[in-house]
C-alpha cells in the first residue's frame, strides 16, 4: 500500500512540555509525540501515529504465528462467568478480574486472557487426535483492572495482547510447538529492534510449570532479572538463588542464649554486637490457610521470595500485628531453635552451609548465638526462600550473576492439562481412550512492546524508531515557502511514496525550528531536509534520527539514497 502522509493533515497534537503525570520516557513522549491520549486511568486513546506502529507490529507478529502453523481467530472481549467457574479462576482472579452483568443479571466478566474461551471453543468440536496439534491465536483487547495502572502503555487497564493457545495429543507435541514459539518470540523481539533476554519464570495467575518470559532490558523495566555469560537468565521472582559459600566458622561454637533487651531488628543485633547482618537468621511468621503457625527462617541480609514462600507452603499468608498477638511469639525474636509446638519450621538451604548462627530465642529479649542448624534448629522442610540478587552464584556454572532490569514483553506457557482437565476438554487417541488436551498458551503484549521500543529507542530530543516500527519511514522538510524548494521536496515526497517508501511531508507552515523539533520527537527514522542553500548546491540533506549522522546527498539521487538506507533496516 502506498504511504504519503501530508503533516498538516496528520493528527498528531505534539506538545512543547513534557507531561507532569509521565515518568518514563515512552509514556512522556507518546503523549508528547501526539501519539496517545489518556481517557481514563491505564485506558488510553491511540491517535493516528500510534495506530501506525502499532498495525506493523501486528503485522510482525502475524507473519510469525502464519509462518509456524497458528492460525488467527477473532474471541469475544465479554465472557460469560460459567466458563469460569469451571475453570475455577471466578473466584481465583480477584479484583484484576473486571465483572459485569448483563440485563438479565447474569454474571459477565471482560477477557483478562482467554484459556476458558478457547478451551470451550475447541472442546465442542475437536474429538479426534487425527485434529491434533493445532494453534490459534488472536490480537484483541484485553482488560485487567490493575491495582496500580501506570508508565502509560507499560502497565495500562485496556491493552493489546496477541494471545496464542495450542492443543495438543502428547507432551512431545506440546514441547515442540512451545520450542516453536519460543522461537518466533525471540524473533519478534529481534525484528522489534530489542535487546532482550529470554528468562525462566514464575506462571502466576496463568498456571504452569514451564514459562519463559521474553524481557527487553531497560532502567525503567519492572522486573529484575539477574543472568549470567553461560546464557542463564532469571526473573528474581523464579531464580534459583545459590548463595556464595561464605565460611565464617568452621569449628562448631556452644549455644549460648544472650539477653537482648530492645534488640527487635537484625539491624539492631548486628550493630550492638558487631556482627555482619549475615551471621544472623531472619525469621519471618505466617500462618496456612487452616491457622498453623509457619516459621521461614533465611539469612540476616537476605529477603524472602514471597513465591519461594507460597511454594514451600501453598496458601501461606504471612502474619500482621494482630496474628502475632494471636499466636504469641515475639516478633523480634523468632528462631529455628525450640520453635513454639506446632510451627512448621521452613528454613532456607543456603543456612547449612555455616555452622555458627545468631537466632531468635523464641522469647523476648533473648536471642542464641553460636546455633548450629544441624545440632540446633528444629527444621521441617529446608527449601530455596531467598528471592535471588545479582552477586549470587548461577545455578547452570557457578559463575557470579549480573543484574538488569527488563520489561516483560511477552510470555510462553505449557498449561499441561489445567483447563483441560477442570473443563472437560478432551478427545479420543489413538487406542480410543478420552483424553483431556495438553495445552500451552502464549502472550505477546503489543502495546507495552511498542513502549517497550520506545524505552530503548529515544533522546533528549524524542524518539529514533526503529524502521520496522516507524509510523513511517522517512519524512521530507521543506525549509522554506519559496517556490523552488516546496516543489523539489513535493517531488521527492512523491517519488518516494511511488517507490514503495512510507513517506511524509511536513507541508505544515511552520518555522523550520518547528519542523525539525516536531521530526525529532516524533522520530521518523530518516529525514530528507530541503533548504535554499542546499538547492543552490543541488543537494538536499539526509539525516539519520537514530545515529544523527548526515550526508549530502544531490537531489537527483536523494531518493536512492534512503530507499537503499530504508531498506537495509527493514526486517
Ligand atoms: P505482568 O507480570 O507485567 O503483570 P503478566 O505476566 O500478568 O504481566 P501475561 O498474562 O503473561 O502478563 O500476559 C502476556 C503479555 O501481555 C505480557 O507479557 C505483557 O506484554 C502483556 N501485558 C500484561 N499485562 C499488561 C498490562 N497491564 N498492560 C500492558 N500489557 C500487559
Ligand atoms: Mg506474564
Amino acid at each position: 500500500m502506498r504511504t504519503a502522509l501530508r503533516m498538516s493533515n496528520v493528527y498528531a497534537p505534539t506538545l512543547r512540555e513534557d507531561p507532569a503525570e509521565a515518568e518514563v520516557p515512552s509514556h512522556r513522549l507518546l503523549l508528547r509525540a501526539g501519539m496517545i491520549r489518556k481517557v481514563a486511568a491505564g485506558i488510553y486513546a491511540f491517535l493516528p501515529l500510534a495506530w501506525r506502529s502499532i498495525a506493523k507490529i501486528e503485522r510482525i507478529v502475524r507473519e510469525e504465528m502464519d509462518a509456524i502453523g497458528c492460525q488467527e481467530l477473532l474471541l469475544p472481549v465479554v465472557q460469560p462467568a460459567e466458563l469460569w467457574h469451571e475453570s475455577g479462576r471466578w473466584d481465583l482472579y480477584g479484583p484484576e478480574l473486571a465483572r459485569l452483568k448483563d440485563r438479565a443479571g447474569r454474571d459477565f466478566c471482560l477477557g483478562p486472557t482467554h484459556e476458558e474461551v478457547i478451551t470451550a471453543l475447541v472442546r465442542d468440536e475437536v474429538r479426534s487426535y487425527r485434529q491434533l496439534p493445532m494453534s490459534l491465536y488472536q490480537i484483541n483487547v484485553k482488560f485487567r483492572d490493575e491495582i496500580r495502572p501506570r508508565f502509560g502503555l507499560l502497565r495500562g487497564r485496556e491493552f493489546i495482547m496477541k494471545d496464542a493457545y495450542s492443543f495438543h495429543a502428547t507432551q512431545e507435541s506440546l514441547q515442540e510447538h512451545y520450542d516453536a514459539q519460543s522461537r518466533a518470540y525471540g524473533r519478534i523481539c529481534d525484528r522489534l529492534g530489542l535487546v532482550w533476554r529470554a528468562v525462566e519464570a514464575e506462571s502466576g495467575q496463568i498456571g504452569g510449570k514451564v514459562t519463559t518470559e521474553f524481557m527487553a532490558l531497560a532502567e525503567t523495566g519492572e522486573a529484575e532479572l539477574v543472568h549470567c555469560a553461560c546464557g542463564f537468565a532469571a526473573n528474581v521472582e523464579a531464580a534459583e538463588a545459590l548463595l556464595e559459600g561464605r565460611p565464617r566458622c568452621t569449628e562448631p561454637e556452644e549455644l549460648r542464649k544472650v539477653h537482648t533487651p530492645g534488640l527487635r531488628t537484625i539491624a539492631d543485633i548486628a550493630q550492638t554486637f558487631g556482627l555482619d547482618e549475615r551471621d544472623t537468621v531472619k525469621t519471618m511468621a505466617g500462618s496456612t490457610e487452616d491457622g498453623r503457625l509457619v516459621f521461614f527462617c533465611i539469612p540476616g541480609d537476605r529477603e524472602l521470595n514471597p513465591v519461594k514462600a507460597a511454594r514451600a507452603v501453598p496458601g501461606v499468608r504471612l502474619l500482621d500485628e494482630e496474628g502475632f498477638e494471636q499466636h504469641r511469639i515475639p516478633k523480634g525474636s523468632l528462631g529455628p531453635v525450640s520453635p513454639p509446638e506446632g510451627a512448621i519450621v521452613v528454613a532456607d538451604r543456603s543456612l547449612r552451609h555455616e555452622r555458627s548462627w545468631v537466632v531468635g530465642a523464641n522469647e523476648e529479649d533473648y536471642h542464641f548465638f553460636g546455633a548450629d542448624p544441624e545440632r540446633d534448629f528444629t527444621v521441617d522442610v529446608w527449601a530455596d526462600l531467598v528471592a535471588a540478587r545479582p552477586g549470587d552464584l548461577c545455578p547452570r556454572c557457578g559463575a557470579v550473576l549480573e543484574g538488569a532490569r527488563g520489561i516483560e514483553v511477552s510470555q510462553v506457557f505449557q498449561l499441561g492439562t489445567r483447563y483441560s482437565e477442570k473443563m472437560n476438554a478432551t478427545f479420543t487417541d489413538e487406542d480410543g481412550q478420552e483424553r483431556p488436551f495438553i495445552m500451552g498458551c502464549y502472550g505477546v503484549g503489543i502495546t507495552r512492546s511498542l513502549a517497550a521500543v520506545i524505552e530503548q529507542h529515544h533522546d533528549d530530543a524524542g524518539i529514533c524508531w526503529p524502521v520496522s516500527v516507524a509510523p513511517a519511514e522517512a519524512i521530507v522538510l521543506p525549509l522554506s515557502s519559496d517556490d523552488e524548494v516546496v516543489q523539489t521536496a513535493e517531488r521527492i515526497f512523491e517519488t518516494l511514496a511511488d517507490a514503495g517508501i512510507e513517506a511524509v511531508l511536513d507541508d505544515r507552515d511552520e518555522r523550520a525550528g518547528v519542523k525539525f523539533a516536531d521530526a525529532d520527537l516524533i522520530g521518523w527514522p530518516y529525514q530528507v531536509v530541503v533548504g535554499r542553500k542546499g538547492l543552490a548546491e543541488g543537494v538536499v540533506e539526509v539525516k539519520h534520527r537514530a545515529t544523527g549522522d548526515r550526508e549530502s546527498v544531490p537531489v537527483d539521487e536523494a531518493v536512492a539514497r534512503v530507499r537503499t538506507l530504508v531498506e537495509s533496516q527493514r526486517s
